[in-house]
């Protein structure tokens, strides 16, 4: 497919999402799989988990590129997938680098506007290993029912958000505890779940099929909801492996932060991320791995919604005006609804991507 005057086709509905992808997918990639979910999406569709491959299926080296790990999150990320294909970038794919996309990980999560799956999980913080002890997080022992109140009200917030100020501004070191993860309150945000989920499972399947032989694997996970409105941030993890960081920072340069540092948007180190979970699994290859985040709106606000949708799942009613409202609000969290917004990130993911193909290219 050549340029287009208008490549740039982002869709906050998850089977128009889908269709755009699939749509300009089709005819481009040498292989193109779907594995459904088995529950239905917001308004009764099927949802799926879409992969697509550019160039050699048997290229030693894959460029993969992630959309919806939390769900809500995938429509930007499906909005840089669809126009990174039909702005033709795919075409650099050869059989020496593959580009692969993977489209709506977590298709529940994306479809219901939730930034996490079917089971209230958090993707990723899922990607543990459950038979050992799960970590503790003694911050939702004290706040998980004053994060999710059992009433959700205008007095209701106003207090519980007091509760949690105060909570905070008496332990600073808990505002890092807050976004970690938790492994005990289902209910609550950040919950990783008791064991692997389906997309957990399917994702497990592709890289034990598809990346397991390759001499190096580039991936940038694309999220939503952290830092300033339209800007980026590349943030990899405080891996174990100096060199493979090294490899990362030589391809992204300053761009690239390690999250929980001084300079990350995230002030936490999660544990069970996808990343993580890669790296360890490919640690005999080169694994070079970032999460992208773009910055929507103001933080405090994004902390907001995302209360209010787990007050919803947990206490609400899903047929009501305000369910509309709490639904609309998520979208606005993990959201650019702007042309300039979208024209924005996709300018910052389009670079990073070039970046980490010449990268993978030089290996
Ligand atoms: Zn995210």
């Amino acid at each position: 497919m050549q340029s287009e005057a208008h490549p740039i086709r982002f869709n906050s509905k998850y089977s128009k999402a889908r269709h755009n992808f699939l749509t300009a997918a089709s005819g481009q990639a040498t292989l193109i799989k779907s594995w459904q979910h088995p529950l239905r999406g917001i308004a009764g569709e099927k949802l799926y988990l879409d992969l697509a491959w550019f160039g050699d299926l048997a290229a030693k080296k894959v460029l993969l590129l992630i959309s919806g790990t939390h769900g809500v999150e995938g429509y930007c990320g499906s909005g840089i997938q669809v126009g990174s294909i039909r702005t033709g970038w795919h075409l650099q794919a050869d059989s020496n680098v593959a580009i692969v996309m993977i489209h709506g990980l977590n298709p529940y999560g994306m479809s219901h506007l939730r930034r996490v799956n079917e089971d209230g999980v958090d993707l990723n913080r899922n990607f543990l290993d459950f038979q050992q002890p799960l970590p503790t997080n003694t911050f939702y022992a004290d706040l998980a029912n004053v994060i999710v109140p059992e009433n959700w009200t205008v007095e209701t917030q106003m207090e519980t958000l007091d509760q949690i100020t105060e909570y905070l501004a008496n332990k600073p070191s808990a505002v890092a505890d807050l976004a970690k993860g938790q492994y005990q309150y289902w209910y609550a945000p950040f919950y990783g779940g008791e064991v692997p989920s389906w997309s957990n499972r399917v994702f497990n399947q592709i890289s034990d099929r598809y990346l397991l032989d390759k001499q190096a694997v580039g991936l940038l996970d694309y999220h939503t909801g952290l830092g300033q409105h339209a800007t980026g941030q590349l943030m990899s993890l405080p891996v174990n492996s100096e060199a493979k960081y090294n490899l990362a920072s030589e391809i992204w340069g300053d761009k690239l932060v390690v999250t929980g540092s001084a300079e990350s948007v995230a002030v936490y180190s999660p544990q069970g991320t996808l990343i993580a979970a890669l790296q360890a699994k490919l640690a005999t290859s080169n694994c070079i791995a970032a999460a992208y985040e773009f910055g929507t709106i103001y933080e405090t606000e994004v902390f907001h919604a995302l209360r209010a949708d787990h007050w919803l799942h947990t206490h609400g009613d899903l047929d009501t005006r305000q369910a509309v409202e709490i639904k609309q609000n998520m979208l606005d969290a993990f959201y650019g609804v702007l042309p300039q917004w979208q024209q924005s990130v996709c300018n910052l993911a389009f670079t990073a991507q070039e970046e980490l193909l010449s990268g993978l290219r030089s290996l």
